[in-house]
């Protein structure tokens, strides 16, 4: 007999969604968490898609969320170091319940799931790491080791994040190439409500911006920032490849330095006290970088098996871990129903999510990681291509006026017609 039906490593969003799942269906269910308190150890951007939770949670339930802001401007700038040019995109269809978006904060909102699934009856171990896995006489995964304590149970499921140290142990994987992880920084930046609101001309303190910087915010190589505002604080980071920023004139916290003090952000923050440093790997790589997802006695869910992508103007990872969490979590109960944990039984996790958005977004976005990486004029080119055009266009100094054509040509021809319809055909095709 198992000290519990099923441990969970990890109590981030994929932890503790199906830690709150299996509670819920009655398991005996065991969340280990290396942090001191769930979400002390992980980091976001941060939004939130709230559609895969609205699948867990009750509309009661979700009103005590910790959301900071509903987010109603999306931002995208192309950045050059002396400029930036910015769409904005405000849409009735950001205030429809179902296709909402909040920005949040990990400390509170981890914490807050945590204890939905405590509240539920699972068991909660802070502080401790599970540092590796027990596996019965034939392989199969049947407990962890975490510290002083050998835990045995039914299935685990691991859904400790992007640098899983345990994924290798439980299915063989090993550590994907250098090139499809990215490395994020961010600071967030204590401000009054009403100051945050005025700075992104949101129409209340309830709401607020995402805004991604393309460019200059990562020295003009792959990668990106990003901002987002909370109730009372700003996240403002960067992520960056890992390997491009290996080969890059700088590291991404002086990546970071520079962004805070770039003339279009330095507003943003002017004033603002620092509260929070965070570092966390993002897999990038996405569908090309997945991991098996079962194996005898165990799963993974999140980003520990890689549900994450970057497109470039939208970074997801939270809403495929409540849903892989969520899938993970009523799986495993069926598989304790029928008393058989066997990876040949957990295949129906797999199968869920391929019928799910997770896997089928992830399918449709596989070509995206490797288009984004080789777009390198998307990084330096186009920003700068953007400011001359537009300093032509805005900027008046008493001298005999260009029609528009005849300043824009010049302007292309520094990257080429030819490149442009190549950059063109390619984002076609991968995005
Ligand atoms: C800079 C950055 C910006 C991002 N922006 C966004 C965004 O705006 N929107 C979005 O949807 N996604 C975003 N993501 C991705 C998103 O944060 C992740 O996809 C999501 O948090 C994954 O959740 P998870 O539960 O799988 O893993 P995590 O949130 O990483 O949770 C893993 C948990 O496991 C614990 N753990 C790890 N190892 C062990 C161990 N051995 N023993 C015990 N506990 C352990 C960790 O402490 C942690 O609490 C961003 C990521 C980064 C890094």
């Amino acid at each position: 007999m198992s000290d519990f039906e099923v441990i969970v490593v990890g109590a981030g969003l994929a932890g503790s969604v199906a830690a709150y799942e299996l509670a819920k269906l009655g398991k005996e269910v065991l969340v280990v968490e290396r942090g001191n308190f769930a979400g002390a150890k992980n980091m976001t951007g941060g939004r939130i898609y709230v559609h895969s939770l609205r699948k867990v949670f009750t509309d009661e339930e979700l009103a005590d969320a910790p959301f900071e802001r509903k987010i109603t401007h999306e931002r995208i700038s192309l950045m050059a170091p002396d400029a930036n040019f910015t769409v904005d995109f405000s849409s009735n269809a950001m205030d429809n319940p179902d296709t909402a978006s909040y920005s949040v904060l990990h400390a509170t909102f981890d914490q807050w799931l945590a204890e939905k699934a405590e509240e539920a009856g699972a068991e909660m171990i802070y502080g401790i790491p599970v540092e590796s896995l027990l596996k019965d006489e034939n392989g199969k995964v049947c407990g962890v080791r975490a510290g002083e304590d050998e835990i045995t149970a039914d299935v685990v499921i691991l859904a400790d994040g992007a640098n899983s140290l345990l994924a290798k142990e439980a299915v063989g994987y090993e550590k994907p190439p250098a090139n499809q992880m990215a490395v994020g920084v961010k600071e967030v930046f204590e401000l009054p409500a009403a100051t945050i609101t005025d700075r992104v001309l949101a129409g209340s303190d309830d709401e607020g911006a995402a805004w991604l910087f393309a460019g200059d915010a990562t020295h003009g190589t792959f990668g990106g920032g990003f901002m987002y505002t909370n109730k009372e604080s700003i996240s403002l980071g960067v992520v960056a490849g890992i390997e491009a920023c290996a080969n890059g004139d700088a590291p991404v916290y002086q990546m970071l330095e520079d962004l805070k003090n770039h003339p279009a952000v330095a507003p943003l923050i002017k004033d603002a006290k620092v509260v929070e440093h965070s570092g966390h790997m993002v897999p990038e790589g996405g569908i090309n970088i997945m991991p098996p997802l079962v194996a005898d006695g165990v799963m993974l869910a999140g980003d520990s098996a890689m549900m994450c992508i970057n497109l470039g103007y939208m970074v997801r990872g939270m809403d495929y871990a409540v849903a892989a969490g969520q899938l993970a979590g009523r799986n495993a109960a069926v598989a304790l129903e029928v008393g058989d944990t066997s990876a040949a039984v957990l295949q129906c996790y797999v199968e869920d999510l391929a019928n799910s958005f997770v896997m089928k977004d992830l399918c449709e976005y596989y070509a995206e990681p490797a288009f984004l990486e080789g777009f390198t004029r998307m990084f330096r080119g186009y920003p700068e291509m953007i400011r001359d055009i537009l300093n032509d266009m805005f900027i008046v100094d008493g001298r005999p006026a260009k029609r528009l054509l005849n300043m824009t040509w010049p302007k292309i021809r520094t990257i080429g017609i030819f490149n442009i319809l190549k950059d063109v055909r390619g984002a076609l095709s991968a995005l």
